[in-house]
């Protein structure tokens, strides 16, 4: 029998179970105390029998995250982790430093099927979802190591959230029970490259995230050939779901842009994303794109970039270029795992 991830678990399914075996009721709110502070092992919760501590190590495991890497920016303190899971996978995550405190961004698959052309996660396709108690262990991991709050969460590291859906929602659910890490839901984004069906499901919740959606092309022709999910949902389809995600939450959409030299950032684009996107509640993230081993991409010009956000913000959008944090890291993710699995070389910093 497998032990039970009992850090994914509500308080009232642990409960149900603790009942069963005949424990009085406030068992519960001792143990998630201990997993609220980092316990690790059921050994560390020295206020509970032993004969309970034995019994629970036989049906449970806590799922921890382990950092096996860390590089440290010497320019703005954005600090990027290799985390290895208990089956030996790993994943990326990177902490950044803001005016309003820290912003965590996490990995919720372990890579992704998505298979995007521009994405470093998707070259090897998905090896498996994260749960939600190891969405939980990244943030408490990065705490730890630096001693300090994680106050925000963007899920935008490795992998595609509504393609773990059920996992992600708990997690979100546990972020923001307090004694735990403690989050609300206005911290939180979550970024998708589209699954329109999952994005309608996610507006029945009715939470109070930030939707980002990276969009990356104005049209189905293009961003057809970036990614194949828009070849499932068309653009239409897509701001369809964006405008009853809006209407029902009252949310401002932010969509995501990576300008890639000569592809997506010709002047016709702008225009069209205008078209497209005018009149509707939004936030435009332009991003220039990373390099990415193997791929011949390259980020646009600081010109082009500065022309295609003119043309959207004449064109009466929102658009703003994403500050780089950490570039002399290499901040964004799925780039670490790769040069770790191949053995390159990485500069590193303590
Ligand atoms: N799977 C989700 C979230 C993870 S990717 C999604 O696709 O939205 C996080 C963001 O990084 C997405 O907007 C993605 O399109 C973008 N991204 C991926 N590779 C990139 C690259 N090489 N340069 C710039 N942005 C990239
Ligand atoms: Fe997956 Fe997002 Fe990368 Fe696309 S961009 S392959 S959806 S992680």
């Amino acid at each position: 029998m497998s032990k039970m991830d009992i850090k994914s678990m509500h308080d009232g399914e642990l409960s149900a179970i603790f009942k069963e075996w005949g424990m009085p009721a406030f068992r519960t709110k001792q143990i998630r105390n201990w997993l609220d502070n980092g316990a690790t092992s059921f050994d560390q919760m020295n206020n509970l029998p032993a004969t309970l501590r034995q019994q629970l190590s036989e049906h449970f495991r806590i799922p921890s995250v382990k950092i096996l890497r860390r590089l440290v920016s010497q320019i703005d303190d954005t600090t990027k982790y290799l985390f290895e899971l208990e089956d030996g996978q790993t994943v990326e995550s990177v902490l950044m430093k803001y005016k309003h405190g820290w912003s965590q961004c996490l990995s919720t698959q372990v890579g992704c099927r998505m298979g995007c052309s521009f994405c470093a996660t998707g070259i090897d396709g998905l090896a498996r979802d994260l749960l939600p108690s190891e969405m939980i262990a990244q943030i408490e991991a990065a705490e730890a190591d630096r001693g300090i709050r994680v106050s925000s969460v963007v899920l935008m590291g490795m992998g595609e959230p509504l393609d773990n859906y059920e996992n992600v929602l708990r997690f979100l659910e546990m972020l923001e029970t307090e004694g735990g890490v403690h989050i609300g839901m206005r911290h939180v984004s979550l970024s998708t490259c589209g699954l329109v069906d999952r994005i309608y499901d996610l507006m029945e919740k009715d939470l109070q995230i930030t939707l980002s959606i990276s969009l990356h092309a104005p049209n189905d022709e293009l961003r057809r050939r970036l990614m194949p999910v828009a070849r499932k949902w068309s653009v239409d389809e897509l701001l369809a779901a964006c405008k009853a995600y809006t209407d029902r939450t009252g949310r401002r959409i932010s969509y995501e842009y990576a300008m890639i030299d000569g592809v997506n950032d010709t002047d016709a684009c702008a225009l069209e994303l205008v078209k497209r996107l005018r009149g509707t509640l939004c936030h435009i993230n332009l991003i220039p794109a990373n390099a990415v081993e193997g791929k011949t991409q390259r980020r646009s010009s600081k010109a082009r970039l500065q022309r295609f956000t003119e043309i959207l913000t004449n064109g009466g959008l929102n658009a703003t270029v994403r500050r780089t944090l950490g570039s002399d890291i290499n901040a964004s993710c799925g780039q670490l795992r790769r040069s770790q699995e191949q053995g390159i070389e990485q500069q590193f910093a303590d």
